[in-house]
């Protein structure tokens, strides 16, 4: 190869031109993708190739067969399961992330991003107000976090009881039990099979999905051993929080590891105006959330944050004597499942460098006033009911039965002016809106309203 050489020129190029292009036409786009799944999968399927191609050509070839098949995140009028957007500050940390392809494990390899991370970590402990001080891992999403959190808890509950899970594995070890929200996201049940931890103890929730604390009290006092329970700071289809400081401290009282799954609700406390929401958040042990959902960076971006770091670093280190070799500032790979890993963290810092605390609130404002809107304009549509009281970035609607819910939400999607997730809550079928995406305007607001107002007149 000649020295003078650009190699990675003419396939960065390429990718420059689709990128920006795909991005500059979401807002008029339809949002869903052209292709269905077995047209995409038609579309794409060759056989392994016998030789070398070009970079630039590949790029230029995936480009062509996967956009058939992109859904538009990116439109300000996707407002399906919980998915964000992304900015372009983020973004393009996110490129530098890929060019630069650190391994960020262990600070000695890459001190730069390790020291970046460590910042971002610090201003998110104090964005959304949890402990300074506490461990923050940066993972794959917050199924991952999740995973992460509840490691170290079972960890600490059974290192409480004199057993060392670490060491001797769960077999032959104490119960440990977990008890969560009836309304949990089913990433948290995920993480708790990935532990050993087996199926959860459901607790009754109100009419907006919040864990109940008196019945977390009753459900906690039925039982006894090592204890796990599993809070929500975000409902997928309320958008509401669990009561913190009762369920905190219901389960502290006896004994109990609190870890909050806040995949998209834990931004609320980095908003002064929906902070109270969140009130006792802090006095929980974990917490998990996103940074690819209510931040609005690319996707590949969870958080993990543990108050005390012993068990986290216990439950994910790399060094079996690590309680002798206790060090403040751990290598990444302490935090987190992976060993090497790209620096993920990095977009973060982007997105906190880029908005600053203000503008961090104005984004989740922006996205429940984007909400607190769709709702209000769906509630004008004859036959809606608004089923949650739109406190976050959820709206939940039915139509007079679900039947004619489903033909509704059947049509939205056909009509492909926006996106929204057909669901089912409190016994109902629901047309689901999530606003994660700082992209939606009020224009997209009315788009989309105006959609299902068609739609609705259609069927
Ligand atoms: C999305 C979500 C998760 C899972 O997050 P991933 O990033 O998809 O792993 C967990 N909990 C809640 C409440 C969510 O909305």
């Amino acid at each position: 190869m000649d020295a003078d050489e650009d190699v990675f020129g003419p396939a960065l190029a390429r990718a420059t031109v689709h990128a920006q292009r795909w991005l500059a036409g979401a807002g008029d786009r339809r949002v869903p993708p052209r292709s269905s799944p077995a047209e995409a999968a038609r579309a794409v399927a060759a056989p392994l190739p016998e030789g070398p191609t070009p970079a630039d050509v590949v790029i230029d070839e995936l480009a062509a067969l996967a956009e058939p098949g992109l859904m538009t995140f990116a439109s300000g009028r996707f407002f399906g399961w919980v998915v964000g957007g992304t900015q372009p500050a983020p973004l393009a940390a996110d490129w530098l992330v890929s060019a630069w392809d650190q391994n960020v494990g262990m600070r000695a390899m890459s001190p730069g991003p390790a020291a970046l991370e460590d910042v971002a970590g610090g201003w998110l402990l104090d964005l959304l107000g949890l402990p300074s001080g506490s461990d923050v891992g940066f993972v794959t999403g917050a199924t991952s976090a999740n995973l992460t959190c509840q490691a170290a808890a079972r960890d600490r509950v059974l290192r409480a009881v004199g057993w060392d899970v670490e060491e001797r594995g769960l077999a032959g070890g104490p119960h440990v039990r977990v008890l969560v929200g009836a309304e949990r996201h089913v990433s948290v049940d995920l993480a708790l099979r990935y532990l050993g931890l087996g199926v959860p103890e459901p607790v009754a929730v109100d009419d907006q999905g919040r864990i109940d604390p008196v019945a977390l009290g009753a459900a906690l006092a039925a039982g006894e051993g090592p204890t796990i329970v599993c809070l929500q700071a975000g409902n997928i289809h309320s958008g509401a929080c669990d009561p913190m400081t009762g369920a905190v401290a219901a389960a502290h009282a006896h004994g109990a590891w609190v870890h909050v799954d806040g995949a998209f609700g834990l931004w609320a406390a980095a908003s002064p105006a929906l902070a109270p929401m969140t009130a006792g958040l802090a006095g929980a042990d974990s917490w998990a959330t996103d940074a690819h959902k209510t931040l609005n960076v690319p996707y590949d971006c969870g958080i993990a944050v543990v108050a005390d770091p012993q068990p986290l670093r216990r439950a994910m280190g790399v060094h079996a004597a690590y309680l002798a070799d206790f060090q403040e500032a751990a290598d990444p790979v302490e935090k987190t499942p992976e060993m090497s890993r790209r620096a993920r963290g990095l977009p973060v810092w982007a997105a906190l460098r880029a908005l600053g605390r203000s503008g961090v609130a104005e984004l989740v404002d922006g996205l429940v006033a984007h909400a607190r809107a769709i709702a209000d304009g769906l509630a004008g549509i004859e036959g809606v009911q608004v089923l949650n009281d739109v406190v976050f970035t959820q709206v939940s609607v039915a139509f007079e039965d679900d039947e004619r819910t489903r033909r509704v939400t059947a049509r939205v999607l056909a009509d492909g002016e926006t996106w929204m997730s057909g669901s089912h809550w409190r016994d109902r079928d629901v047309l689901r809106v999530s606003v994660s995406n700082a992209a939606t305007t009020d224009a997209d607001v009315e788009r989309a309203v105006a959609a299902v107002r068609r739609a609705a007149e259609a069927v």
